[in-house]
């Protein structure tokens, strides 16, 4: 039978069947000992080499390189002293399934040092380390609890298309891609359908998927394509209902994870997950640059007060802590002039949406959206974008009830999760201005 390393324990003195790659070999005066592991966990193969039986067995795993992949069938034995998880697989059989070449391109074990390329370029020897295995666990973690929070509220999911005929927000920022004779862009958000479905009378749904930003900018937070998880819902009266949700989705999410990989995480990554109490503290942006000023002598000039510089929302952190004791930080009150045409603003012009700053990071934009036609269509048309958006502003036509939603990108929310240096490391395979391989 087929056994999981993390399955063994309930496997002891029975015959089994152990597949995996080999993670070491030690080959004694008088005994080999083979580590093998899987992504769940590793055993510790043991091979007496005095036993005339095992011959065959010492002899093949003397010229076994390391990495490569094995099926192990044998005894697993209860055995206190192995420091492995006090048990031992005795084997009858060893099988090559597959032979790796003796010299890795880099040591995934020992990074320090390793150009972050070499291991890109590599990705799926990088993608070996423990470290690595527990951090796409964790993401797929995450993602599964905060699709059940919006699941457990009714959410339905849906799948809108990727090529477009028009860029969602505006002209810039947008991949170009031929599309038989005509041309297309690759979506950077699902912004359009999203609000299409509440038309639809959907009244709450989401979508995980893939955006795709034109932006050239090497940053440590930004990638050409990245996961977001967006989510829009209906009937709401203000975008104060949109922070509630994602406030509770939040603290769902992380209650879970905290649960399950709390104590993996803190050993791994060093990174305790604090659980964040509600509400999430709101501060207005005119008020973060004042606080900012008096408490750390930070200044900008005014026409950069319209929204976050990098720096502001690094000292957000420090100021959402010393003020409320707490890792997020709403903040509202934007310019509206400086966001997209389709997010609401009131009679004053001020914009009925936020942006969260998680740990010193942008993690989302959300808003209340303009869902009264006369009005959407002045929005488009102040920006110069009617023609363009045609087809959009006629979902506003016939009834769409008050929404609102945001977008949260699921490889920056694991960057800021387990403390990880750049969104490089946090995506399965990174995507950015100058890298599209592997
Ligand atoms: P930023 O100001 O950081 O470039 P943005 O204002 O363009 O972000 P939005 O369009 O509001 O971002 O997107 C919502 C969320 O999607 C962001 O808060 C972030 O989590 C994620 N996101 C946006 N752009 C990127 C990117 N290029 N790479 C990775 N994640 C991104």
């Amino acid at each position: 039978m087929k056994i999981y390393a993390k399955e063994l324990k309930q496997h002891l003195n029975e015959e089994i069947e152990f597949s995996g790659f080999v993670d070491s070999i030690r080959d004694l005066q008088w005994v080999q000992f083979i580590i093998l592991r899987d992504s769940t966990g590793k055993v510790q193969v043991t091979i007496e080499k005095s036993e005339e039986k095992n011959k065959e067995l010492v002899d093949l795993v003397s010229s076994l390189p390391v990495e490569s992949t094995v099926k192990v069938t044998g005894k697993l034995l209860d055995s206190p002293k192995v420091k492995l998880n006090g048990m031992e697989l005795i084997p009858t059989n060893i099988e090559i399934t597959s032979k790796s070449n003796n010299e890795l391109p880099f040591n995934y074990k020992k990074i320090d040092g390793v150009n972050l390329d070499t291991r890109l370029d590599y990705r799926f020897i990088d993608l070996r380390s423990d470290a690595n295995i527990l951090l796409f666990q964790v993401q797929s973690l995450l993602v599964k609890y905060i699709r059940e929070y919006l699941y457990q509220n009714d959410f339905t999911e849906i799948h809108t298309p990727k090529f477009i005929a028009t860029a969602s927000e505006s002209g810039a920022e947008v991949f170009e891609v031929k599309y038989f004779d005509n041309k297309a862009y690759l979506a950077q958000s699902p912004q359009f359908y999203k609000q299409m479905a509440m038309a639809s009378g959907f009244s709450k749904i989401f979508e995980v998927a893939p955006c795709f930003r034109a932006e050239n900018s090497n940053t440590s937070r930004h990638a050409t394509e990245f996961t977001s998880f967006d989510v829009e819902f209906s009937y709401i009266d203000s975008y104060e209902d949109v922070m509630n949700l994602e406030a509770e989705m939040l603290t769902y999410a992380l209650t879970k994870v905290k649960e399950e990989y709390g104590t993996k995480i803190k050993e791994t990554f060093g990174e305790e997950i604090i659980v964040p109490t509600l509400p999430f503290p709101v501060m207005k942006l005119s008020d973060v640059y004042q606080e900012l000023e008096t408490r750390y002598n930070y200044k900008v000039a005014p026409e950069e007060k319209t929204d976050l510089t990098t720096e502001a929302e690094r000292l957000v952190y420090k100021l959402a802590k010393e003020k409320f004791n707490h890792e997020f930080m709403f903040v509202v009150d934007y310019p509206a002039d400086k966001r997209a045409f389709y997010h609401m603003r009131d009679e004053n012009g001020t914009l009925q949406g936020y942006d969260l700053i998680w740990r010193g990071v942008e993690i989302t934009s959300g808003a209340q959206r303009e869902h009264r036609y006369e009005q959407i269509c002045a929005n488009a048309e102040s920006k110069g974008l009617k023609e363009d958006v045609k087809f959009y502003l006629e979902f506003f036509k016939y009834g769409c009830p008050p929404h609102g939603g945001f977008a949260i990108g699921v490889d920056r929310l694991t960057m800021l999760l387990l403390n990880i240096n750049s969104i490089k490391e946090t995506e399965f395979l990174f995507r950015g201005p100058s890298r599209l391989t592997p």
